[in-house]
């Protein structure tokens, strides 16, 4: 069997080639391998040169301070954080988070552990188009608030929040903003002092760029404190220890790096492989596409197909490496709880299927994609007639 079209590129994306040569640089003896906080020889000084060469890429792409940037095992740490340390440091000021119910688990998960530790939890609901508007965040601001969390990207359908005009809100009662922007890195032009970003999750693998890496960028501003979940030798600014792991920071850094010099031509991409996919399927019947494509990132599309049971479909569409949603948790098929969230119907959503492309895809995937669900509809659809058939 061949290897299956991959579009789970939101799931994570194969390292750049370019990227991998840097790692390989930065772990043997004839490479940099020393400690970067080794201050008392030359292979040290060497290893923390790269360190903060990466620092300022990654810096660089989203508009921060090389002082402001993190490094932590990935975006799921970055959140833990982002959330826990920034609530656990200000509980004297007030108890009261905000987030909504489509972040990504690294959000939710902790915003309930939170809630067991004694914090309060307001959870937005966003609207069918998987964004949460700025009035709403308004009503549910209240005096002890000290934290608004929401997303740049839904990981699932692609939508976009207006971070700016949510940041404005959060700012406005005294409270801080986070955004785990970890979908938007690279896709969309990110800038944390435009924005009004206080805090900000980012991850390498989702940017080509190695697993087991991410960044949380947190303001400079003495009035910010983040309590450290990871104690030890006081690295990072005494937010996060452990010995930095100078291959993934090197290889994240390059990553990043190349997703500013890319971006543009990577959304061009993306959004020419997006209208092939969708001219493609537009003879199909009975499709609903969940993303909001005005207000969503190009590289993401979640459909729903009428008529068709959700198991059958993934088995039917066995030569597509996709994703439902609905997997993550155990044994029983539970749909997508982004989806639930945004008010789709329990049946459809568990026949619906995000696709999501990136720098590699060629049209000849999409191509090959379009096929394989034409031929898994029609088969599905007319189980009567295909019965029949065989007789
Ligand atoms: C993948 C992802 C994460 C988790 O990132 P890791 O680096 O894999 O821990 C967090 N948030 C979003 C939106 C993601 O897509």
């Amino acid at each position: 069997m061949s290897a299956p079209i991959y579009l789970d590129y939101a799931a994570t994306t194969p390292a750049d080639p370019r990227v991998v040569e840097q790692m390989v640089r930065h772990l043997t003896l004839d490479g940099v391998y020393a400690n970067p906080a080794s201050r008392s020889h030359m292979p040290g000084w060497l290893a923390e040169q790269a360190v903060e060469n990466a620092r300022r890429q990654v810096a660089d792409l989203i508009g921060a301070d090389p002082r402001e940037i993190v490094w932590t095992s990935g975006a799921t740490e970055a959140d833990n954080l982002a959330l826990t340390g920034f609530m656990r440091a200000n509980r004297a000021r007030g108890r009261h988070l905000v987030t909504s119910i489509i972040e990504h688990k690294a959000i939710v998960d902790t915003a309930i552990a939170l809630e067991a530790e004694g914090f309060e939890v307001t959870w937005l609901t966003p609207g069918p188009d998987g964004r949460v508007t700025p009035e709403q965040l308004r009503e549910a601001m209240r005096e002890d608030t000290v934290l608004v969390s929401l997303m740049a990207v839904n990981n699932e359908l692609g939508s976009v929040n207006d971070l700016t005009a949510l940041s404005a809100v959060a700012h406005e009662f005294g409270a801080r903003f986070h955004t785990d922007a970890v979908q938007a890195a690279g896709r969309l032009a990110l800038d944390v002092e435009a924005m009004g970003i206080d805090l900000m999750s980012v991850s390498g693998h989702k940017v080509y760029g190695p697993k087991g890496i991410g960044v949380l960028y947190v303001r400079r501003d003495p009035d910010l404190r983040i309590e450290a979940l990871i104690h030890g030798g006081g690295h990072e600014r005494g937010m996060r220890s452990g010995t930095l792991a100078t291959h993934q920071i090197v290889g994240m850094g390059e990553a990043f790096a190349l997703a500013l010099d890319q971006r543009e031509a990577d959304g061009e991409h993306a959004h020419a492989l997006r209208q092939r996919f969708l001219d493609g399927l537009s003879a199909c019947d009975g499709i609903h596409i969940h993303s909001p494509l005005e207000q969503a990132v190009p590289n993401i599309v979640n459909l729903a197909f009428d008529g068709v049971d959700g198991e059958s479909l993934l088995i039917a569409l066995r030569g597509l490496a996709v994703s439902t949603g609905s997997a993550c948790n155990s044994a029983s098929v539970e749909p997508s709880y982004v989806l639930k969230g945004i008010g789709v119907p329990h049946s459809q959503a568990l026949a619906s299927i995000r696709f999501s492309f990136g720098r590699f895809t060629t049209i000849e995937e999409i191509d090959g994609a379009v096929e394989e669900i034409r031929r898994a509809l029609s088969g599905l659809r007319q189980p009567a007639e295909a019965t029949m058939n065989h007789r």
